[in-house]
């Protein structure tokens, strides 16, 4: 069976945009499965000669504090249960926020390897904005941009390094 790879993280940080650029030309499969994971979609990626499926998580975001809480534990929970590589997202205009921080707890009890992506990295001004993503101790952060779609190959790398 293919690797699987889940990107995790608060709404709004740009994972399913970067899951369009991760997918986009290499897509070979995108399926909307029924019933628990009816909100994820899967995709098929390949880099450096490695296939993976790749899950987009939190595709349902309902408004309230503490349904989007549970709503992010409950995804970021099946994400790590399925998961053999975590795409630990979080936005770096934003920075670190008690969601984000939520999430790397559940991260670091799961004992998977993780991957922390920050995006909104959109030009070179926000370089520096990567820095305080190493506190959460993932190792060295990767700075992407869904919107410019740079950094998308660094990010591939990564992955396929920990497949
Ligand atoms: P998700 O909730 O984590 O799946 O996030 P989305 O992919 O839906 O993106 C949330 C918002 O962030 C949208 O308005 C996107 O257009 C915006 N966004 C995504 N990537 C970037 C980026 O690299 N830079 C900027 N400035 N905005 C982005
Ligand atoms: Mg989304």
């Amino acid at each position: 069976a293919r690797p699987v790879v889940a990107i995790v993280g608060r709404p709004n940080v740009g994972k399913s945009t970067i899951f369009n650029r991760i997918i986009g030309d290499r897509l070979s499969i995108v399926e909307d499965k029924p019933g628990i994971t009816r909100d994820r979609i899967y995709g098929i990626a390949e880099w450096n000669g490695k296939s993976f499926s790749i899950i987009d998580t939190g595709g349902i975001e309902i408004d309230g504090e503490d349904i989007i809480l549970k709503s992010i534990r409950m995804q970021a929970e099946l994400a790590i249960e399925e998961a053999d590589v975590i795409v630990f997202m979080s936005d770096a205009k934003a920075g670190i926020t008690q969601a984000d921080e939520e999430v790397a707890q559940m991260l670091y009890r799961s004992g998977k390897p993780v991957i922390v992506a920050v995006n909104k990295v959109d030009n070179l001004d926000r370089a520096e904005l990567i820095y305080e993503f190493y506190s959460y101790g993932f190792g060295d952060p990767i700075a992407v941009s869904g919107s410019h779609g740079t950094g998308i190959g660094d990010l591939l790398d990564a992955i396929t390094t920990n497949l």
